[in-house]
């Protein structure tokens, strides 16, 4: 069986783990916690970059630290992740869905400012298989409304945008690193913040409303209760997994990109479906390939087919306006003109880190094979 995806793991993780274990230093902000800091930060730029539980808790972080009240308006995509909604449905806010360009699956920029009210507070873009959302027009729509940008970058590392890093370009960005992800440390994620200003809160946010991270750095002689909060910081046993990737992540994002361009090669222009736009001010991360058949009976009878051949093909996201909670805790601004087919007729491949060659190979054939 082919499956779809595999936890990536390099080698190098059992001596990392082993190592923070000796270390007598397995709670959060260790020795492993405090290298995938520095990297992550090295590697975008940004101002401030904290490890957290997962995507979901960093986004929820950005919620806190957004000030989001109850009634306000977040704006998003129905084809996204059930997380980015969430983040925002716990601090009692209304979402606001826009429909996305059929080319990306990302956010369509040009319907936001139709779905702007008094109660808009932030727009949440999510960079959809890595590719970056129209972030110029986003920013500058933001400026223009008073508005927070907080980018789902669960799936962008590595990613960039005219040249900037996903996840550094609005005031706050998200990362994953679940076991589907480029990079992993089974749950866990990231929060980028642009501006210093958020970070001392942030801090306190994360350490369950203490300052206990400057009294850590001996700013501070004793900790207290400061603000509310929660646990978001990760254990270093998980952050040791995943220093093990971010060390390589070059080499694992450079395998991706090979099977990435297989599969590219094999279907792009090809008449019988559709494949992923990059867009050229962007640049990606191989985080995903996904082919889009003619419609769901399709995609249902080329799943079938692939699975009788061992292979695990997957689709994704019921988009978030039609299931129940999207009923209850938001509204769809506009028509869905692609949201709802798109997503229907869309296939993931498999993709992850060491997927043999002959493999990919494979899966090509017998896609090709079922169109023939
Ligand atoms: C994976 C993912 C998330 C959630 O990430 P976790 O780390 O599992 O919380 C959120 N949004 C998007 C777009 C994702 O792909």
């Amino acid at each position: 069986m082919t499956p779809f995806n595999i936890a990536p793991f390099t080698g190098k993780e059992l001596t990392y783990i082993k190592q923070a274990v000796d270390n007598r230093k397995i709670c959060g902000d260790g020795e492993f916690t405090m290298r995938c800091k520095a990297w992550l930060e090295e590697k975008t730029g940004t101002s401030e970059a904290l490890l957290t539980t997962s995507c979901t808790h960093a986004l929820e972080m950005a919620a806190l630290l957004a000030d989001i009240q109850p009634g306000d308006e977040i704006i998003m995509p129905s084809f996204t992740f059930v997380s980015t909604a969430d983040a925002f449905v716990l601090r009692g806010a209304q979402i606001v869905f826009v429909d996305i360009r059929p080319d990306t699956m990302n956010i369509d920029e040009n319907l936001i400012e139709a779905a702007i009210t008094e109660k808009t507070k932030a727009i949440v873009p999510v960079h959809y298989a890595g590719v970056g959302c129209e972030m110029d027009t986003i920013m500058e729509l933001a400026r223009l409304h008073n508005l927070y940008v907080i980018e789902d970058a669960a799936q962008g590392i590595m990613s960039t945008y005219k040249g900037k890093p996903l996840g550094t370009i609005g005031e706050f960005g998200c990362f994953s690193f679940h076991e589907t992800k480029n990079f992993s440390m089974g749950e866990g994620g990231a929060l980028l913040i642009r501006e210093l200003q958020f970070k001392e809160r942030a801090e306190i946010l994360r350490e369950k409303g203490t300052n206990r991270s400057k009294f850590f750095r001996g700013e501070v002689d004793k900790y207290t209760w400061c603000d509310m909060g929660s646990s978001y910081l990760p254990s270093d046993i998980n952050a040791a997994y995943l220093w093990a990737q971010l060390e390589v992540a070059d080499e694992i994002t450079k395998d991706r990109m090979k099977t990435w361009k297989m599969y590219d090669d094999a279907f792009r222009g090809w008449s019988h479906l559709d494949v992923p736009v990059i867009p050229p001010e962007c640049e990606h991360n191989a985080h995903m390939y996904y082919i889009k058949v003619k419609d769901l009976e399709e995609r249902t009878n080329l799943i079938a087919y692939l699975l009788e051949r061992d292979i695990k093909a997957v689709f994704h996201y019921v988009p978030l306006h039609s299931a129940q909670a999207g009923r209850k805790y938001g509204r769809f601004h506009g028509e869905d003109v692609h949201t709802t087919r798109e997503s229907e007729r869309l296939l993931r491949l498999p993709l992850y880190y060491h997927l043999p060659e002959e493999e990919t190979g494979r899966i090509i054939e017998c896609v090709k094979k079922f169109f023939a």
